[in-house]
Parts: C-alpha cells; structure tokens; sequence
C-alpha cells in the first residue's frame, strides 16, 4: 500500500479543506497558499488512479491528467473563468512538495 499524503487525508476528509468542486472521480479544493485569486488544486480520487507524481505515470494511470485537466476545463466553464493556467509541479527539483498528483488551477478571476 503506497504512503498516505496530505491530500489522502483532504480526499478521505479527515483533515479539512476548502472543496469547491467533488464528483465521483475527482476533487477541488482551494490552495491553502494562494498563488493567484483563484487557485485551486485538482486530485482523482480513486485508489486505482492514484499516482505519486507525473515522473511516476504508467500505462495504467496515463490517463489522469486528462482526467484532471477535462475537469478543470469544465469547471472553468461552470463558473465563467475564461483565463487560467494549468501546472504540474514534477519532482522535487520541480517545486513538487505534495506527492499526490494534482493539478493547479491559477487565474486572476473569481469563482462566478
Ligand atoms: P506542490 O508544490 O505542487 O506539491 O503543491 C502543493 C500545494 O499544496 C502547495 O501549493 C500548498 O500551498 C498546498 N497545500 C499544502 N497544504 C495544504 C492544505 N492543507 N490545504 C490546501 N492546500 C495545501
């Protein structure tokens, strides 16, 4: 069994966090530190697409951060955001700190 994360703990809400969107395959909450207006961070939720790190991606989970970055696509479009940035952070030479695979989600505009 792989090493519960932070974000282990925010998904299985034991620790809390500001969640602004949940389906059945991914979860956004508010960066505790804020780098822009709006920044967000999205995570798949479940335990088969769970992945440390995009530098640890297989055949099995190269799908999540399509899966990540649709959902933050129709997020985006819910909520009338029509500028933002998408990052991985990949390793801790990269800035990675959380190794839980998330994608942030910046822009200078509010949630609508
Ligand atoms: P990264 O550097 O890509 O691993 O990003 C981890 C992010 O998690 C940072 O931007 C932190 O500000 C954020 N973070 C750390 N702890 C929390 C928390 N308890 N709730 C929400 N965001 C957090």
């Amino acid at each position: 069994m792989s090493e519960q994360t932070l974000f282990h703990k925010i998904r299985d809400k034991k620790i809390p966090a500001t969640i602004v969107y949940e389906d059945d395959e991914v979860l956004a909450f508010k960066d505790i530190h804020p780098k822009a207006h709006t920044h967000l961070l999205f995570i798949a939720k479940k335990d088969s697409d769970f992945v440390a790190s995009i530098d640890d991606l297989t055949e099995a989970t190269a799908h999540v951060p399509g899966l990540l970055i649709r959902k933050a696509q129709s997020f985006a479009k819910a909520h009338s955001i029509t500028g933002y940035q998408l990052k991985f952070h990949v390793g801790k030479d990269g800035g990675q700190e959380v190794f839980y695979l998330h994608l942030h989600f910046l822009s200078e505009q509010k949630i609508g």
